[in-house]
């Protein structure tokens, strides 16, 4: 029987990582996993339950609290927490802003990582993240790497936001990505880096729809397999 694949991308915040993972688990008939929205799913419930991230025992005891789980609809994520829709709140500012500490704890990271390695090992995925190639996914067949201008990808982030958040800036955007690509690269727990066989795209002046291209013609002649 042959092995199920697994993509996986990763790279900086808002550099188009859930775009091209989303329209390539379309096209290929793969399961797409978000595994930020995981992370921030966590984010949301330390936020409510007033969790004190330096007290290890409060946070063990807090993850057994936490079911998340997936319901993916036209490739969107759909994620529940303990059964409550979350989707759209674990993209409003507050968890952008305290999701980078909350992934940085070791316990935190080893739940989602086993999570995460469970729902790879039955069936065809792409999943984005951070630490997808370096961590959860080491044998992944395909590991791509994103980058992109952090002014392109400030503004681009400011443009999907907008509407739902009248009052942010630019400014407070590109203040968040760039703190948390610098939380996120240099924290303990597997930081964010390249995985030595990722394939880099930096989709400063790219489409989304060349991105696919790229990645498809990458993963073409992993299907003939
Ligand atoms: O992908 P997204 O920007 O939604 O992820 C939110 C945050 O979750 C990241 O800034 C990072 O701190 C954390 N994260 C992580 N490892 C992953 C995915 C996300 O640490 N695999």
């Amino acid at each position: 029987m042959s092995k199920n694949i697994v993509v996986a991308i990763d790279g900086y915040s808002s550099c188009g990582k859930s775009t091209l993972a989303k329209a390539l688990a379309k096209e290929l008939h793969f399961i797409y996993v978000d595994s930020g929205a995981m992370y921030r799913a966590v984010t949301l419930y330390f936020l409510r339950n007033h969790i004190d991230l330096t007290n290890t025992e409060q946070v063990t005891e807090a993850l057994k609290n936490i079911h998340l789980n997936f319901h993916s609809r036209d490739y969107q994520t759909h994620i529940t927490l303990n059964d409550e829709e979350v989707s759209d709140e674990i993209r409003l500012m507050p968890v952008s802003e305290n999701v980078s500490p909350v992934s940085a704890i070791r316990e935190v990271r080893k739940e989602m990582v086993a999570q995460q390695q469970r729902m790879g090992r039955i069936k065809d995925i792409v999943m984005d993240g951070r630490d997808i190639g370096t961590t959860v996914f080491p044998n992944a067949q395909l590991k791509l790497f994103m980058t992109a201008d952090p002014k392109v990808r400030a503004e681009r982030r400011f443009k999907e936001l907008q509407p739902n958040n009248p009052d942010i800036t630019l400014e407070d955007v590109f203040e968040n990505l760039a703190h948390r690509d610098y939380s996120d690269t240099t924290r303990k727990e597997s930081p964010l880096m390249r995985a030595e066989d990722a394939i880099i795209l930096d989709n400063t002046n790219i489409t989304p729809e060349q991105q696919l291209q790229f990645a498809l013609e990458k993963v073409k002649p992993l299907l003939k397999k």
